[in-house]
């Protein structure tokens, strides 16, 4: 990995009929590799689609079993969440749910998962920030940076419109796309 010239998509969420689907695609005809942070109960519900996603060779990432919130649940409820889907996702890579995690709980997190946050954030998820607001400060992206979407049905129709124009902006910076480490 040669972070002088390179930026990582991640998708968070599924995996999630039809929404996967769509993002795998999207993903096969640009030719990128990239990494999903998969909560537990959808992989439990869509066994063949998480298939997919790892045949076509993308990463998986953990994201806890239920999408818990770290302040809502309690300390052991929250790292048993995590050892639980670990059980389904497999994978050493971990990322709280809405990118909270108290110091307290970080520390309870067994030291096998390595925790990823981002460092640009699509708001697909969120119709109040206009697309274009979302573009222009894509143009900012920059070498090694960690950008976050969703695979889900909240995001799925702004989704459809940020995700082509964000890797166009990557594209024309001459930028490349890569999974995270594992
Ligand atoms: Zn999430």
């Amino acid at each position: 990995m040669n972070s002088k010239s390179t930026v990582f998509l991640t998708f968070d969420d599924g995996p999630q009929s039809e929404i996967t689907d769509w993002i795998l695609t999207f993903l096969e005809k640009e030719q990128i590799c990239a990494t999903f942070f998969c909560v537990g109960n959808n992989v439990m519900k869509n066994p063949l689609l998480f298939e997919k996603i790892k045949k076509a060779g993308h990463l998986i990432g953990n994201h806890t079993m239920n999408h818990e919130r770290g302040s809502s649940v309690s300390t052991s409820h929250y790292i048993s969440s995590i050892n639980q889907a670990n059980t389904l996702i497999n994978s050493n890579l971990f990322r709280p749910p809405y990118g909270r995690l108290s110091l307290w709980k970080g520390l309870f997190i067994p030291s096998q998962y390595k925790v990823i946050m981002w460092s640009w954030l699509s708001y697909d998820f969120d119709s109040m920030v206009p697309i274009n607001e979302v573009l222009q400060s894509a143009k900012g992206i920059k070498p090694g940076d960690i950008l976050v979407f969703h695979d889900n049905p909240k995001s799925f129709e702004r989704l459809k419109i940020i995700l082509p124009e964000v890797v166009k902006i990557i594209r024309s910076k001459n930028l490349l796309f890569e999974r995270l480490l594992p």
